[in-house]
């Protein structure tokens, strides 16, 4: 069998991207905010049924800067059930992440664990809807109106998605998406922080180009985190295919679930209620004892015929050596992180493919 990775990056048809990058030639604009960068933004929003967009470079530097925005001191309640970027973007504003334990059923944070660990230093909430599984946006709410808490969602996993019909990434102060080349949706590298207020606009603008409002004038100490004119043009062009490549990954998934669903031991994900998923991954959970290997040995298994699943997340951020003893237990996270694999999963992923990868797991 042909390797297989986890994912496969989004390409548009090599034409659609010169024919989109061509007027560059006769502007040389190429960065700081030019007619791609602004109609993308707009394109967004429509796309994603939020207020505002803010483009940025990547989806680390979205969340680092929408969590500045805020301009917070103290603790951060937030899921070691993640990738690095979002453990990382909370310590690096000098915020300290209180870890907490995650739900069995869709792997995002248990909201009826949070108020627990709030204290007088609990400034925001950082939940991620990790794999596209949307959090339990109306209760966390409700926790953060009570405790006067500011609510960013990590929401890289989410893009596109509709919960109870509303865009996914307007819940909360704000949501950040990535763009990375693995994502869903991607612009090759590329974030954006989504959100509904006004006044955010001017402050993450300036946060991510220097806090340059003009040729005399600067206004605070931004950074730089704009996103090029060549990253906007790719996400205009697969903008124009994002829906059918969520229709090819639903079908994926649909395989998966039809030829795994009764194998003792092998929990799949499903989809939620109420949500419009995007399929971003496909994640199943391998129980040792039912299913009579051990995760990492069903990797190892599919490695060995060219399969290559990821262990996506394991280890929790939490036992990253840089954070090592600071962290809170969180016994389901825990084993879950020892029990999860992704399959690989993207547009264009043959049903062959997929068929045989599901015969590797089940043995046959
Ligand atoms: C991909 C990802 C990010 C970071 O996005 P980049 O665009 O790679 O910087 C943050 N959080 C989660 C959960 C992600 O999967």
């Amino acid at each position: 069998m042909e390797e297989i990775f986890v994912t496969r990056s989004f390409m548009p048809p090599f034409e659609e991207y010169v024919g989109e990058i061509r007027d560059i030639w006769n502007t040389h604009w190429l960065t700081n905010m030019g007619v791609k960068h602004q109609q993308l933004e707009k394109e967004l929003q429509s796309y994603l049924g939020v207020r505002h967009v803010s483009l940025m470079v990547n989806g680390h530097m979205a969340l680092e800067m929408a969590l500045q925005a805020f301009d917070l001191s103290g603790e951060v309640i937030t899921t070691p059930f993640t990738f690095a970027s979002t453990t990382h973007a909370i310590v690096r504003n000098g915020l300290t992440p209180v870890f907490c334990d995650i739900r069995e059923d869709d792997y995002t944070i248990d909201a009826a664990k949070i108020e627990a660990l709030i204290t007088e230093k609990t400034v925001a909430i950082v939940p991620v809807h990790v794999y596209g599984n949307i959090c339990q946006v109306e209760e966390i709410q409700r926790i953060a109106d009570k405790h006067g808490l500011k609510v960013v969602y990590d929401a890289a996993h989410a893009f596109g998605e509709r919960y109870k019909g509303r865009g996914a990434t307007s819940f909360g102060d704000a949501s950040i998406l990535s763009f990375h080349a693995t994502k869903v949706f991607n612009t090759i590298e590329g974030g954006a922080v989504c959100f509904s207020e006004d006044d955010m606009e001017r402050t993450l603008y300036n946060l991510k180009n220097f806090g340059i409002r003009n040729e005399e004038c600067v206004e605070s100490v931004g950074a730089n985190a704009k996103m090029n004119e060549f990253q906007a043009a790719m996400g205009l062009c697969n903008l124009k295919h994002v829906r059918e490549a969520i229709e090819e990954r639903r079908k994926v998934a649909e395989t998966y679930q039809e030829l795994l669903q009764d194998i003792p031991g092998i929990y799949c994900w499903q989809k939620q209620e109420d949500v419009e998923a995007n399929y971003a991954y496909f994640p199943i959970r391998v129980a040792q004892e039912e299913y009579g290997e051990s995760r990492d040995e069903l990797f190892e298994r599919l490695g060995q015929q060219g399969i290559h699943a990821r262990k996506y997340f394991y280890p929790l951020t939490s036992s990253f050596e840089c954070y090592q003893g600071k962290a809170e237990k969180t016994p389901i996270a825990e084993r879950i992180s020892h029990q999860i694999l992704c399959l690989p999963m993207y547009a264009g992923l043959e049903k062959e493919c997929v068929e045989g990868i599901c015969r590797i797991i089940r043995r046959d």
